[in-house]
């Protein structure tokens, strides 16, 4: 299979890769095994010093990193800046806490002693999506080698350059060959690699179809694994809130990456009170966004990430409005080159609609017309998936207990779903399961091992 980078902005094929032979495999997968044992003795500090100089490494070279997400997925310049700056952050993040996170717990037991110690468990494959070619790579590789496991990356196949930049940077850095390894790998050797007894633990980003596939593969295999898939995040207005604020809000909910987040506001759930003027200035404020080369910090509307999402995305709108949903603005590509969509609003979507299930995975926004709190929070939870949400409102204790009705693993108020390297980050139902980030991240694929001191008496 060929990894292939193109930009999406002209349809130029920047580079090709061959994927790797399953022999070539084995070596790589020898050579992360081999290097699990060096890496995990190696204390905090010196793992630290790696990973710190690995941020470091990001910020100095943060434009040519930034440069390479753009050429290959088309996320706007500054945008792609940005995603540089925050993986550098969860980096650094875990090289000064990972130690105290990993701190083993004395258990205080009626008799003797008990301790808690977190030990790595070996070499951990990850399979990662396009959309944030480098914070993905970062969330998962950055706590899990700070606690002594060694990672293997298979990254999304449009996005090769910066799947290579990311292990280049390890090796810059100073890790020992096999502690961060990229697969340029086909679906049948993902499986292959799941399989292998040397893989400790399992974790993906993508859509609930692959989390479906590889999450069964590892359950076949009885290996933990961690699911961070797709979203339908609700953008919920309330009747109290500030309206001009709240748009600002929701253009960014909707528009950041070009609406190609997990956690971008899909379904718009908009009190009767404020509905029309909502869509009133919500469809303005898309319609000035410029269309342009992501390249240019003046654009503000990008490609999306390939023409087959392009395809993709116009085939859900086609279906939505033969199911009876209105296009109030745009609904088509941008005539221009490039994998170009119009920012489109789509009304009246009944639970009988497709789309009313679905993830747009792009500049398409779902607005939704509702009497109050109640009908919001119903709809709000009529998803399969329970990713993230926003609330909008001037009364934050109000927002709080509606917080706590809405079924997903995040819910922000009076900003959109966003994310830090200190705060959790994981949803539920087919939104997945496990967390990554903060320091519940890092507790996933350690071994939580008791060591019991007691009396050796068999009378006592
Ligand atoms: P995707 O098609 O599921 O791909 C994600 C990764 O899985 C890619 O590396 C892909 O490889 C691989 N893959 C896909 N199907 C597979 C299979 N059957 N077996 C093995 N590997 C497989 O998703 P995407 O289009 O790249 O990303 C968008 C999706 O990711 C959206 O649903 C989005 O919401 C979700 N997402 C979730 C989070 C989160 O934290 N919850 C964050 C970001 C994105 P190839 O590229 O080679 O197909």
């Amino acid at each position: 299979m060929a990894y292939q980078s193109i930009n999406p902005y002209n349809g130029e094929t920047l580079k090709t890769f061959d994927g790797q032979t399953n022999e070539q495999l084995e070596i790589s997968l020898v050579t992360a095994d081999a290097c699990f044992d060096r890496w995990r003795q190696m204390t905090f500090a010196h793992r630290a010093i790696i990973v710190a100089k690995a941020a470091t490494l990001m910020r100095e070279q943060s434009e040519q990193f930034a440069m390479l997400i753009t050429l290959e997925m088309g996320k706007l310049i500054a945008q792609s800046r940005g995603e540089v700056a925050l993986s550098a952050d969860i980096l650094d993040y875990y090289a000064q806490h990972a130690e105290h996170f990993l701190a083993s717990e004395h258990l205080i037991p009626s008799t003797g002693e008990a301790i808690v110690v977190s030990e790595p468990l070996g070499v951990l494959f990850g399979v990662q999506p396009w959309n944030f070619p480098y914070y993905q790579l970062a969330r998962f590789a950055a706590p899990n080698l700070m606690a002594g496991n060694v990672v293997m990356v298979k990254h999304a196949s449009c996005v090769p350059q910066c799947a290579m930049a990311f292990a280049q940077l390890w090796l810059d850095a100073g890790a020992p060959i096999g502690a961060y390894t990229n697969l340029l790998i086909t679906h049948d050797q993902v499986n292959r690699v799941i399989d292998d007894p040397r893989i400790k633990g399992v974790a993906l980003t993508g859509s609930a179809e692959a989390g479906k596939s590889v999450a069964a593969r590892a359950g076949l295999n009885l290996k933990k694994s961690t699911m961070e898939l797709g979203g339908s995040d609700a953008f919920i207005v309330l009747d109290d809130a500030d309206l001009d604020k709240t748009v600002e809000w929701a253009v960014w909910a909707k528009m950041n990456n070009n609406g190609q987040c997990c956690v971008a506001a899909k379904r718009f759930i908009v009190v009767d009170q404020l509905a029309d003027l909502f869509l009133e200035k919500f469809s303005t404020a898309l319609a000035l966004l410029k269309p342009g080369d992501p390249m240019d910090i003046t654009t503000t509307l990008g490609p999306l990430s390939t023409e087959q999402a392009l395809q993709h995305l116009l085939a859900q709108v086609d279906r939505a409005v033969a199911n009876g949903a209105v296009i109030l603005t745009g609904g088509k590509r941008i005539e221009r080159q490039g994998a170009f969509m119009q920012p489109t609003i789509l009304t009246n979507i009944k639970p009988v609609n497709p789309a009313y299930d679905e993830e747009f995975f792009g500049p398409v926004a779902l607005f939704f017309r509702v009497k109050d709190e109640d009908e919001a929070v119903i709809l709000a939870n009529d998803s399969d998936f329970g990713l993230g949400g926003s609330i909008f409102t001037q009364d934050v204790e109000w927002g709080k207990f509606v917080a706590s009705r809405i079924d997903t693993g995040m819910v922000f108020i009076n900003h959109p779903t966003w994310t830090t390297p200190d705060l959790p980050f994981g949803g539920i139902k087919n939104s997945g399961y496990g967390r990554e980030l903060s320091r519940l991240g890092i507790q996933e694929f350690v071994n939580k091992k008791l060591i019991r001191v007691d009396a050796i008496d068999a009378s006592a």
